[in-house]
């Protein structure tokens, strides 16, 4: 019997859990000998297939040189490497690189680094406006800005308080951009929002225009607009960036899951120059007050600084806008095979809903994860969503067999 407690995992109803012991391009080998294909990137993380021999070789190497150094008040040559890397591929006006672990802390220092901003401005704005369903993380912060649920309702009394701004449904745009007037006009802070696909609220998307509409509101207003990146960027919703296909240049931009490929955790925080001029002084009292141990760990620099190789030498986009290509006809027959609603698609994003109750404990997903997982292919749905987001190296073959089990899954539902 294993001692280990896994993460979003019922033990009471999940056992036994599988052991992977392989990983390779789009599939997984477990230790019982299957062949699982990784339908979803190993939660949205791996974008150029697991093993990448580029990735594997950079972290070989620098582990060998250097695996750790305080970061506070040192550097080192990865770290340098990827915020140059960084620069030159992402949008001019994000001149700052701050590095830390994971999404969620990501998340935490773009919120830090708006407050810590409007310190120095303003201090009476302090309110951070945040989009209905959204997800931002599971740390305190990071939930705080989150959708309220289920998964977080033990943990309200320790939540700040935010003001919601619903989701643009479509044809309740208007309604969408009147809250957040509303809301920018009454001394906010900051806006934080995930561009153009809201992952797991439910792949729920938006266009580009409300996308647009909204950085322009808030730049009206003088409200610090933050892109949640941390899913939708390194090329998931067809461009390196979401922003990128609304024209949006974020204040602050947040950047995890693929900034290594999805071999190894890291993050940075990337922020225009005027919210770090409000942290520049002589005086201590006013420096950022963010640090981890691993804060810009070698190692994971280096194999971010392969991503960026990989982005800048491999013919990436052109595989990102064939996967959506090859992920568009698989749904078209699957939407005319089947009876699913919202069939929709962005970038390499597939995603419909099957029939039944809403929400993130609806029956479906837990029978349906199941199924996937008896027929070897790796899939979880949220609710009643179904959404396929693979690595982009996954084969056709591979696709097929993924498609083919989506069929005969949701048939079995009956
Ligand atoms: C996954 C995710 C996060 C959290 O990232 P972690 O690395 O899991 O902490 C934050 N924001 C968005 C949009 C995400 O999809």
């Amino acid at each position: 019997m294993s001692s280990i407690w896994h993460p979003f995992t019922q033990h009471g109803l999940e056992e036994p859990i599988p052991v992977v012991e392989r990983g390779n391009g789009a599939i997984l080998y477990t230790a019982d000998g299957r062949e699982v294909i990784d339908g979803i990137s190993s939660w949205w993380v791996t974008t150029h297939g697991h093993g990448n021999p580029r990735i594997a070789a950079a972290i070989a190497e620098q582990a060998k040189k250097l695996d750790q150094v305080i970061f506070a008040g040192w550097t080192h040559e990865p770290a340098e490497v990827v915020a140059a890397g960084l620069r030159d591929i992402m949008p001019d006006a994000l001149t700052r690189v701050f590095f830390s672990d994971s999404g969620s802390t990501s998340v935490e220092v773009a919120l830090k680094m708006a407050l810590g901003y409007w310190r120095r401005h303003n201090p009476a704005r302090q309110q951070i406006v945040v989009m209905e369903h959204s997800y931002h993380g599971d740390t305190i912060g990071a939930m705080s800005v989150g959708a309220r649920g289920v998964f977080n309702r033990a943990y309200e009394p320790l939540l700040f308080d935010v003001v919601t701004v619903p989701f643009p449904h479509a044809g309740a745009e208007q309604g969408t951009l009147d809250a957040l007037t509303a809301a920018c006009r009454n001394h906010a802070a900051a806006f934080i929002v995930e561009p153009l696909v809201l992952g797991a609220g439910g792949m729920l998307f938006y266009p580009p225009d409300v996308l647009a509409e909204m950085a322009e509101i808030c730049a009206r207003h003088g409200v610090l607009f933050i892109a949640d990146e941390v899913m939708t960027g390194w090329g998931r919703t067809g461009a390196l960036l979401a922003c990128e296909q609304a024209g949006v240049v974020p204040d602050v931009l947040c950047l995890s899951k693929g900034l290594t490929g999805g071999a190894i955790p890291l993050a940075v925080t990337m922020a225009q120059e005027a919210i770090y001029e409000a942290h520049y002084s002589t005086d201590r009292a006013d420096m950022f007050f963010h640090s981890s141990s691993y804060t810009a760990n070698p190692i994971a620099c280096a194999a971010a600084a392969a991503n960026l190789s990989i982005w800048r030498e491999e013919p990436v986009r052109g595989r990102i806008a064939a996967l959506g290509e090859k992920q568009q006809e698989r749904l078209d027959r699957l939407a005319a095979a089947l009876p699913i609603r919202n069939v929709r698609r962005c970038g390499t994003i597939a995603a419909f809903d099957v029939p039944g109750e809403d929400g993130y404990l609806a029956n479906a997903a837990p029978r349906l994860m199941a199924y996937f997982r008896e027929n070897d292919v790796l899939l979880r749905p949220l609710g009643n969503t179904v959404y396929v987001m693979p690595p982009y190296c996954i084969t056709d073959a591979q696709l097929d067999r993924v498609y083919a089990v989506i069929e005969a899954g949701v048939r079995s539902l009956g």
